[in-house]
Formats: C-alpha cells, sequence, structure tokens
C-alpha cells in the first residue's frame, strides 16, 4: 500500500492556531520592534508558516524518515559504493563533546588530542597504502582525484616537463574524467579487452612525452582485479608518467596487498566507503589521499607533523599545491575512519576486505545462474550483471529490476555502470552481511526476474513515491509551497 499521508506536506497539515510552545506572559516592560530594529528590517506580516503542534511535527519527520531506505533499515548492495554497516561505537566516539565542540581557530596547544589522531591517521593510510606522504584535506574521493591530480601537474611544472594528458580506462568512474577536467588536464579513454582488463595494446599506443597520469581502478569496475597491474604500471613509469590509483575498491585489498607495491604513484581514499562512516545524499565524505616521496612536498599545505611530543600543523611548504579545503578536512568523519582502522587492525582490515571477498563470491554463484555476469568467473567485491537478454526477449530492463527490488524490500543495485556493460546491474554485498541476507536477497532477484513486464513497468508499487521523472526532479526541483 502507498502511503501518501507521510508526504502531506507540513504546509498542508497547518492548523490555524496550533503551537509547539506558548510563552509566559511578559513580565518586564514592552518596547516596540521599530525602536530596536531599522525599519527596512522589519516584515509587515509574519512570514505564512505553517502552524502545528510539537507532536505534529515529530511525527511528520519521524515518518518521512521511516519512507527511505538505509543501510541500518535494509540491505543496499549499491556497487561501488560500499554501504556497509556503520558501527554505532564509531558514532558516539566522534560525537564526544572533545570531538564536536572543538572550534577550528582554537590554538594548537589546545588541539593536541585531534592533532594526534589527525597525525596517526596520516600514518595508518601511509602504511595500507604502501605511499609515505598523506594530505587528509580532500573532501570526498572525487575531490582527492583533482588534488592528486594538481600534485601531479604541480610535479612535471617543477621538473620543466609539458605533460597534461590523463589516460583513463572506459570502465572508470565518471568523476575521473570529470576531475581531470577540472584539474586542467585532457583525457584520453582507454580501451578494455572482452574480458574486462585494460587493454595493453592500447595503452601502450596512447603512451607519450605529453602523458601525465594513468588514472586506474584496482580492482576495477566491474570487480575484476587487473593482474597485469605490475606491467602496466611499469610502461607507464617507462614513458616518464605517472600512475593514480582510484582507491573508493580498497575495501577489497587492504591488507592484501598495497598501491604503492604494485606501482601507484598517487590514491585516494573514500573513508565513507572502506573504512565504513555514513554516507550518501551527497555527504559527508573525506578524500585522503596518499603519494610518493618525489610527490610528497606538493601535497596540499598543512599537514599534520610531529616534533618531539607536540602536533602542529606545517604550513612551511613552499612547492605546496596550496590549500583546497578549510581548516583540517572532515574532521568528523575522520574519527570515525581512525576508530574503524583502530578496532580491526592490520589483521582485521585484511578479513573485512577476504570477507568482502567471499560475500561478492556467494552472491556471484547464486545469481549467474539466472542473471548473466559477463565478465569473470570470480570475482573481487562486487561484479556486474547484465540484464541485456531479459531485455530483448522480455523487455525488462536493468531500471525496471532495480525498481521492483523496492517492492521486495531491497535496495537497488547500481544501474547501467559501468558504461561498458549493456543493462548493467552493479551488484556489492559488503563484507557486513549474513548469508541469510545474500540468500534472501538472490531469492527476490530470482523472482523478480520471473515476473511479468507489465508489472515491473510501474514497479515500485509500495513506496510513498514510485517513479519520479529523474531529469526533470534534478533539474527542475520544486522548492516553493504555493497552496
Ligand atoms: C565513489 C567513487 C568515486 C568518487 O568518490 P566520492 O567520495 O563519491 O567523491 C570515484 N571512483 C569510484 C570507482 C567510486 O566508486
Amino acid at each position: 500500500m502507498r502511503n501518501t499521508q507521510a508526504t502531506k506536506l507540513l504546509f498542508e497539515q497547518s492548523k490555524p492556531g496550533c503551537r509547539g510552545v506558548r510563552l509566559p506572559e511578559c513580565d518586564v516592560p514592552e518596547r516596540p520592534i521599530d525602536e530596536l530594529l531599522p525599519s527596512g528590517a522589519i516584515a509587515e506580516a509574519p512570514p505564512p508558516l505553517p502552524e502545528l503542534s510539537e507532536p505534529d511535527v515529530v511525527r511528520h519527520f519521524v515518518n518521512l524518515s521511516t519512507l527511505n531506505m538505509s543501510v541500518d533499515t535494509h540491505f543496499y548492495p549499491l556497487g561501488s559504493c560500499t554501504m556497509k554497516y556503520n558501527p554505532k561505537r564509531n558514532e558516539r566516539l566522534s560525537s564526544l563533546p572533545g570531538m564536536v565542540d572543538l572550534h577550528p581557530y582554537q590554538p594548537q596547544q589546545t588541539v593536541q588530542g585531534t592533532l594526534e589522531l589527525l597525525w596517526r591517521s596520516q600514518e595508518m593510510l601511509a602504511e595500507i597504502a604502501g605511499l609515505p606522504a598523506v594530505s587528509l584535506q580532500p573532501a570526498a574521493g572525487a575531490h582527492g582525484e583533482m588534488t592528486a591530480l594538481l600534485v601531479a601537474a604541480a610535479y612535471f611544472r617543477d621538473r620543466g616537463e609539458k605533460r597534461s594528458v590523463v589516460l583513463i580506462p572506459d570502465g572508470a568512474h565518471g568523476t575521473n574524467p570529470a576531475s581531470a577536467t577540472m584539474a586542467g588536464m585532457k583525457t584520453v579513454p582507454v580501451r578494455s579487452t572482452n574480458d574486462g582488463y585494460v587493454d595493453l595494446d592500447d595503452l601502450a599506443a596512447k603512451l607519450n612525452d605529453r602523458t601525465a597520469v594513468l588514472m586506474i581502478t584496482n580492482p576495477n569496475t566491474l570487480g575484476i582485479f587487473e593482474e597485469k597491474i605490475a606491467e602496466i604500471t611499469q610502461i607507464v613509469h617507462a614513458a616518464g608518467g605517472l600512475v593514480y590509483l582510484d582507491g573508493a575498491n580498497m575495501n577489497a585489498i587492504m591488507g592484501v596487498t598495497r598501491p604503492g607495491d604494485f606501482g601507484a604513484d598517487l590514491m585516494h581514499y573514500n573513508p565513507h566507503k572502506t573504512f565504513g562512516s555514513p554516507h550518501g545524499g551527497g555527504g559527508p565524505g573525506a578524500g585522503p589521499i596518499a603519494v610518493a616521496e618525489h610527490l610528497a612536498p606538493f601535497l596540499p599545505t598543512p599537514i599534520v607533523v610531529k616534533d618531539g611530543d607536540c602536533y602542529r600543523l606545517d604550513y612551511d611548504r613552499p612547492n605546496s599545491i596550496g590549500r583546497v579545503r578549510s581548516f583540517f578536512g572532515t574532521v568528523g568523519v575522520l574519527v570515525r575512519m581512525y576508530c574503524y582502522i583502530l578496532t580491526h587492525g592490520g589483521d582485521g582490515l585484511r578479513h573485512v576486505s577476504e570477507n568482502a571477498v567471499l560475500c561478492a563470491n556467494y552472491l556471484l554463484a547464486r545469481v549467474r545462474h539466472f542473471l548473466p555476469v559477463p565478465h569473470g568467473k570470480r570475482c573481487m567485491h562486487e561484479f556486474v550483471a547484465s540484464a541485456a537478454k531479459l531485455k530483448a526477449d522480455k523487455d525488462i530492463s536493468a531500471m525496471d529490476i532495480a525498481k521492483r527490488l523496492l517492492d521486495h524490500g531491497f535496495h537497488a543495485p547500481t544501474v547501467y555502470f559501468p558504461l561498458i556493460v549493456r543493462e548493467a546491474l552493479m551488484i556489492e554485498p559488503t563484507e557486513t552481511e549474513s548469508k541469510a541476507t545474500l540468500d534472501a536477497f538472490a531469492e527476490a532477484l530470482f523472482r523478480v526476474t520471473e515476473e511479468s513486464a507489465e508489472l515491473l513497468h510501474d514497479a515500485p508499487h509500495t513506496t510513498a513515491v514510485s517513479r519520479p521523472e529523474e531529469v526533470a526532479a534534478a533539474r527542475n526541483p520544486i522548492l516553493r509551497w504555493t497552496p
């Protein structure tokens, strides 16, 4: 049943005269408002705000919150996004008064604890990456990409080399070419082979003395580990270029291998994916980057450094690209990340990766019987199924399946990404799900593929809103209520 009551606007629920609080009678001499404020600042009439009791308002927002799907309410296999369970302890620790009551302009000697936490975070991220220098500043993964490319550009400028082309495999996340363009570079795509790997011949043909960076995602967006990654990084280096690793898929390899060890020179982390802090709806996130020794001088300023027993922000970095974000970065997210890493420890992080890969392979083995998975017999932490055959045979698209899964109580997988798979459904279960949940999801997915096209074409049937027109909703949002 569609729930329409809960979606009525507060304006529509308004009852004249209703109040949340009533103030006591004034017991001091009143002064007219025009004695207190300049005339232009006084409205002619009160604003037309909704009038409601406090319980009405609380119920409205609590009911609205239940219309959404979240990792705390539903299985959320959104490929590439790593929507894992977020431990509540990390939420509690990041909202301790000593964390949330800090002011970014406090003198450094009064925030030694936070600076120590940030310094330790830099050290831990360097260790996991196998790259020695870290900046915690970028505000999200995409921002980390752009920051790292600015670092690469500064490096080549410093060497007097005119390199401004970024090579990007055709399976890459859309942020990769967008970040390269924002950083003032030119992008050139590199083809994938039919097996879903970077095409080495195409890569070799496109490398030259203009190549600045190869941006590579490993495991790639098909959920496949690039087995020739050492060879790839070698030929890029031989051509004088740098290798950037898009670290969004670190939850498949951390503790098992390190980007620095297979030849990456720069990378970003998505703490809100890999280290399990909440994300969605555009934030909040963080996008720390780790870089090789020869790129360290160009990192954004400031960096947290340790002098004896004291921690301080180092601004004295003459080759730095400068600031990319206000203050210290998204500290709340970094605190959750720090707690997550410490809770698991080195071995624990390896177990996280192993379990993420195990869960994905279990689901892959169940799903491929009824939904083809064109690339790879096995996968890393995610895999990409294709509804192309269902589309041709029964007119059921990836979008139809995604929408109908909501009726079955599951958030949809990522759809239509990566672009190199037709009718793509990109499924990432994460390591925090039980076998029972994975089985229930596989069964629901199977049932959906057996349902009729008519039923699927206007699914979902049970949600407050069915199929909004997505482009119009983004381009022309209606933000003003008119009675
Ligand atoms: C999520 C993601 C990004 C971008 O990260 P944000 O933190 O969302 O900016 C980049 N590449 C890949 C492969 C991703 O999955």
